[in-house]
């Protein structure tokens, strides 16, 4: 794949970027190594004063930034703008917390006494050089939820961002640069994938993270694991989103919707499938479809667009696929599985709902990454978590019910790394995020986040 901004509303290549070669990438390496060695010694208050000029700045650029994240994936601008915003709030909130989250911990004297210690402590120390390979979904997000916490922890960061994102990638670079962040703090390699293993068996880069899809989540975990390197892998999703008897109908069709167009329907935690009791699945689906035709398919740089193109030709390809495969075996589109009349230049795919869905369609096990619902119907709660659980992806997960016992049943048993009750998955810096399954492994945000890229060190004393 080139390292090219495209705009997916046209099809235009914008602007192309010649990859680092390999003395570059050695330079960048050695001066994340050396930043490592001063920076893992600094206050925590020096680095949460780093942080919050970036967050500031940040806010500063945020139209800017907005509109290029835009021209480089296509997400309508409006949520651009929320994107940035949301970083800018993640960084201040590591910038506050994480001297509390990384504390020394005590552990019981008891229990330490038995240990033969007169005392003992367990503290939190950098890892040293961190590897990021980051998709464009979220082009800014997904590179601050790992840069604040690992440049708070006094880890230093390399990103490698998905090649069609290079602007964002570079601006990225630049914005920790002019918050004050020493030299090889946090720096961008513009480097095609192929080029990610080297990175990573060098002896200086000490661990990686990776958020994308299974295949490049299985490269990078295989390597890693070849040169015993800790790694988080954040892959796919095919969220469910269950809907019983007791739920406000109103506010879960109009949450439904959301959560499947965010992003223009690209976002790993978008509610995918709908899973929906009996007693109610006519009147969701009705209203459901309904509010999909509604939206308002166009140019992601107009504010009033609800849905953009998809980000990449190849994206746009691999969903009809999944909707023809679908539909050729029996589904039925309630509404849409077409591309839109009338938007011909650009990657533009209409909000679908797919009904009739069986165990021998693609769509029933792989991630529609785009803005396509599928829709079943369930007789029971005990159904709906078989459902929800009938999917190789264990990411998140919505439930939409008021019944106690029906919300321990789906706590207790939907495999997912979250079930959100009455609402939307969304990721908050104060809540761990992460999957289970093949959705990957080890866990954003949070104390749990922070940690991730951390030595977790027993001090014994005898
Ligand atoms: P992708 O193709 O896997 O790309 C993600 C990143 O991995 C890019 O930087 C890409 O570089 C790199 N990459 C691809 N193949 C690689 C390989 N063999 N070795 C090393 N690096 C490799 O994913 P995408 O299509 O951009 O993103 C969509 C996927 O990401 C979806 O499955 C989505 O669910 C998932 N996702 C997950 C989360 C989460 O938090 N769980 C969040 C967002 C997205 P190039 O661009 O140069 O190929």
């Amino acid at each position: 794949m080139p390292i090219a901004t495209v705009d997916p509303a046209t099809g235009e290549t914008l602007r192309t970027f010649d990859a680092l070669d390999d003395g570059d990438v050695e330079r960048r390496i050695a001066a994340a190594a050396a930043a490592f060695t001063h920076h893992r010694l600094t206050p925590f208050e020096e680095r949460a004063a780093l942080l919050e000029r970036a967050a500031d700045l940040l806010d500063e650029d945020r139209d800017t930034i907005a509109r290029t994240m835009t021209t480089e994936m296509g997400k309508p601008v409006t949520a651009a703008r929320a994107e940035a915003a949301k970083c800018a709030k993640a960084m201040r909130w590591y910038a506050q917390h994480a001297a509390g989250l990384l504390a020394d911990e005590h552990p019981d004297g008891a229990d330490v006494h038995d240990s033969g210690a007169t005392r003992a402590v367990v503290r939190y120390r950098p890892l040293g050089v961190v590897l990021a390979v980051m998709p464009w979904n979220f082009p800014l997000w997904q590179v601050v939820r790992f840069a604040a916490p690992a440049l708070m922890a006094g880890n230093t960061g390399l990103l490698k961002h998905a090649s069609n994102v290079p602007q964002t990638a570079l601006y990225l670079e630049d914005l920790f640069r002019r918050a004050g962040y020493p030299q090889g703090c946090f720096q961008t390699l513009l480097i095609g994938s192929g080029a990610v293993e080297g990175v990573l068996r060098d002896p200086r880069v000490a661990a990686a993270t990776l958020t994308g899809s299974e295949p490049a989540g299985r490269a990078v975990a295989a390597v890693a694991g070849d040169v015993i390197k800790k790694t988080v892998l954040e892959l796919g999703g095919s969220d469910p989103f269950v809907v019983m008897p007791s739920a406000d109908l109103d506010r879960a069709v109009a949450t439904a919707v959301t959560a499947r167009v965010q992003n223009n329907g690209q976002s790993c935690i978008a509610a995918k499938r709908f899973i929906v009791h009996e007693d109610v699945h006519d009147a969701f689906r009705d209203r459901f479809a309904a509010a999909m035709r509604e939206l308002t398919v166009g140019d992601p740089k107009d504010e009033a667009t609800d849905v953009g193109p998809l980000a990449t030709e190849q994206g746009r390809a691999d969903l009809e696929e999944l909707v023809d495969d679908a539909v050729g075996r029996g589904a039925d589109a309630v509404c849409g599985g077409r591309r839109p009349p009338g938007l011909d230049r650009g990657w533009y795919y209409e909000p679908t709902v797919l009904t009739g869905i069986t165990r021998d369609m693609r769509i029933h096990h792989e991630e529609a990454f785009g803005p396509v619902a599928t829709l079943y119907r369930v007789a029971d709660a005990q159904e709906a978590v078989a459902a929800a659980n009938d999917t190789p992806f264990g990411l998140s997960s919505n439930a939409w019910t008021r019944d106690r016992a029906e919300q321990e049943l789906f706590a207790r048993d939907i495999e997912a790394g979250g079930v959100f009750f009455n609402g939307m998955t969304a990721s908050h810096p104060a809540l761990p995020f992460g999957g289970v399954k093949r959705s990957g492994y080890g866990r954003e945000l949070s104390g749990h986040g922070i940690r991730e890229f951390c030595n977790v060190t027993t001090l014994w004393h005898g």
